[in-house]
């Protein structure tokens, strides 16, 4: 099954970054997330064997993490898959720090495709078409973490619909 690890936004600021996604939609086309789906991801471990799902559902349950708090004050995009962000003007140092840690402990599982670097951000559009998001109004959102997700992915016709797994307990 295909899975990754995530943080899930806070129930208000889901509502933000959806009516932030439509508002986006507007200018640049494309696929709008759906609000249920928005999310951080930290490590995409792609296609992973039922049995290391279940190790790793477990370690996530047992494995708190450090709280913090995302300030997500930028626009931005990825030109080849069309894909329109918000996030840090600057990966935040805490973030980085916390992927670098999962990738150490993703090591056990087995999972060794550790990218080499990662630019925190939570995707709003898919194929959009114009990638011109300085004309966006400005943001300045605070994201509070406490949990971590493993979250399944499952291909559908129109996107992909996720699933949590596992959360961590809360820190
Ligand atoms: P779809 O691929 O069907 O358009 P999706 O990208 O939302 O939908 P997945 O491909 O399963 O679904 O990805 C799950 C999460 O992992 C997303 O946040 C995606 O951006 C991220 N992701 C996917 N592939 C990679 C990768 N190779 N490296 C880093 N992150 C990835
Ligand atoms: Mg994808």
């Amino acid at each position: 099954m295909r899975l990754f690890l995530a943080l899930e936004p806070p129930d208000e600021l889901r509502q933000r970054l959806g009516e932030l996604a439509e508002l986006a939609q507007a200018r640049c086309g494309g696929r709008r997330m759906p609000d249920e789906s928005l999310h951080l991801t930290l490590a995409f471990l792609g296609e992973v064997a039922e049995e290391r799902a279940a190790a790793l559902a477990a370690w996530v349950g047992e494995r708190s993490i450090p709280a913090g708090e995302w300030r997500l004050d930028a626009w931005g995009a990825f030109h080849r898959p069309g894909i329109v962000w918000v996030g840090g003007q600057t990966p935040d140092p805490e973030l980085v720090r916390l992927h670098g840690s999962l990738w150490d402990g993703l090591a056990a599982f087995g999972v060794n495709h550790r990218p080499g670097h990662f630019v925190p951000h939570v995707t709003l559009l898919r194929r959009a078409r114009r990638l011109e998001t300085r004309s966006l109004p400005a943001i300045d959102l605070a994201w509070p973490w406490r949990r971590l997700s493993l979250v399944r992915s499952f291909t559908e016709n129109d996107g992909a619909r996720y699933q949590t797994l596992a959360r961590s307990p809360a820190a």
